[in-house]
């Protein structure tokens, strides 16, 4: 077979098993119980395809030789598939796999879940008793999680990379230091606007804010920001909310159903561009329940316009993540929410929503640098490298070794967030001033971000500076 059939053939294939793969999710989390073994063949296939080691050589002596142009589509794919085979490798790995599923046992044994709810508690007491017993329940985590860290590095070694997160970056095509030059920059950038932010409220306080009132504090930021209707998720208030854009859901691919859901909510891409299902908490309510109805509706919008001939084209979780945060940051913005209002109270606005900007950028930061710390160096007491990124990040001293744990059984997934945060937040302020040409306009734009997808690395196409 010739390479350019072998590489389509290949998108083809992996497209097919992904969205079999999303169709058995969306009716496991909506109530089947009997799609284990499915879900369990689909992965096989998905690896079978990704693991050939056949194909692999095919496409490196392809890429080696050079013969096609550099910069063609063709290339592209190709250049797209080894990274992903190659992580493949490591991913698949069966001992790594083993040991983050009992990882995984671990997490839930202890019962850690993300820091919400008593964190949000208006009393401070409560709040410090949190924070306690997290500290409490992570430490059993410590000596499972420092296991799996250091296998994931010697799987990565054995594979030709210095580390896991070299091999992973490769991957995303970023690298620890590109990483972490943005990482300081965006750091540099949010903390002026964080310890002004934090200074304004001790004094409202009269006390210090400390490690336990972080999420209590972004809550507070949050519900300052701009006066939004504190309605129930439903389809009608995602309709009031992407209005400003003149798209109707009617005329989406899209279905959108409200339940009892385990998180915010969750978007499935069962046969994209013509079957995309979406699901919402139907408990949310307020501004959650808009954030996230926008936030999944984003990744909806994508899959109704990315390529989908080939899923070698279909984004990475970057780029993903970046696509569906676009939507709340745009919409949710002081200057389209109050676009009617007089100027002095867009601008009045303005501060809180800088502000809780910065608070959330540096709080997901500070997870992604703590991931990328103890996988440079798994021996380190997490309490100790937890407090030091703590302080670099917010300036905030947290001796309680409550650290967070979303990101150990995924590791570097939470920097997806960081880049999507950033990202997003860039591309919604360029839009903006675009608005009052025409929302067409800004639509069209977006969609023709969608129907790029993954042509070139991302950095090309979303960084600006
Ligand atoms: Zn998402």
């Amino acid at each position: 077979m010739r390479i350019s059939d072998l590489v389509d053939d290949v998108g083809r294939r992996l497209m097919r098993a992904r969205n079999d793969l999303a169709l058995a999710e969306y009716e496991e989390d909506t109530g089947r119980d009997d799609l284990g073994e499915r879900r369990q063949e689909l992965l096989a296939e998905i690896r079978g395809i990704l693991l050939d080691p056949t194909l692999c050589d095919q496409v490196e002596r392809f890429l080696e030789a050079g013969t096609d142009h550099a910069g063609s589509l063709l290339t592209r794919k190709a250049l797209l598939l080894h990274q992903e085979m190659r992580f493949a490798q490591i991913e698949c790995n069966s001992e790594l796999e083993n040991c983050r599923q009992d990882l995984k046992r671990c997490l839930t044994k202890a019962g850690v879940g993300p820091m919400t709810g008593s964190f949000d508690s208006p009393d401070p007491a409560v709040r410090r008793r949190s924070l306690a017993s997290l500290a409490e329940a992570v430490r059993g985590i410590e000596q499972p999680a420092r296991v799996y860290l250091r296998l994931s590095n010697q799987v990565a070694q054995s594979a030709g990379y210095p580390s896991f997160a070299d091999a992973k970056l490769a991957c995303e095509e970023t690298s620890i230091e590109e990483l972490s030059s943005l990482f300081r920059r965006w750091r540099d950038e949010c903390l002026p606007v964080w310890h002004a932010t934090r200074k304004l409220m001790e004094a409202q306080l009269s006390a210090p804010i400390e490690a336990q009132d972080l999420v209590w504090v972004l809550t507070r930021l949050r519900d300052r920001m701009v006066p939004l209707p504190q309605a129930k998720a439903s389809r009608t208030l995602l309709t009031q909310l992407i209005e400003p854009l003149g798209i109707s859901l009617d005329t989406l691919p899209m279905s959108l159903s409200f339940r009892e859901f385990p998180c915010a909510g969750a978007c499935y891409r069962v046969d994209p561009p013509t079957d995309i299902r979406v699901v919402v908490n139907k408990n949310l309510q307020g501004f959650a329940a808009m954030f996230y109805m926008l936030h999944e509706f984003g990744h909806a919008y994508y899959y109704a316009h990315c390529p989908t001939d080939s899923d070698l084209l279909i984004d990475r979780g970057i780029v993903r993540e970046t696509m569906a945060d676009l939507w709340p940051l745009l919409l949710l913005n002081p200057d389209v929410v109050l676009r009617q209002a007089p100027r002095q109270q867009r601008l009045a606005a303005r501060s809180p929503c800088q502000a809780w900007r910065s608070l959330r950028l540096l709080l997901y930061l500070r997870d992604s640098v703590f991931t990328l710390e103890l996988l440079r160096s798994p021996e380190q007491a997490f309490s100790e490298v937890w407090r030091a990124v703590t302080n670099e990040c917010l300036g905030i001293d947290d001796a309680s070794g409550a650290f967070e744990t979303f990101d150990l059984p995924n590791l570097l997934d939470m920097k997806n967030y960081v880049l999507s945060q950033r990202l997003s937040d860039e591309i919604s302020r360029g839009l903006i001033p675009a608005l009052s040409d025409g929302p067409e306009s800004v639509e069209e734009e977006i969609r023709g971000m969608c129907r790029e997808a993954n042509v070139a690395p991302w950095q090309k196409r979303l960084l600006q500076g």
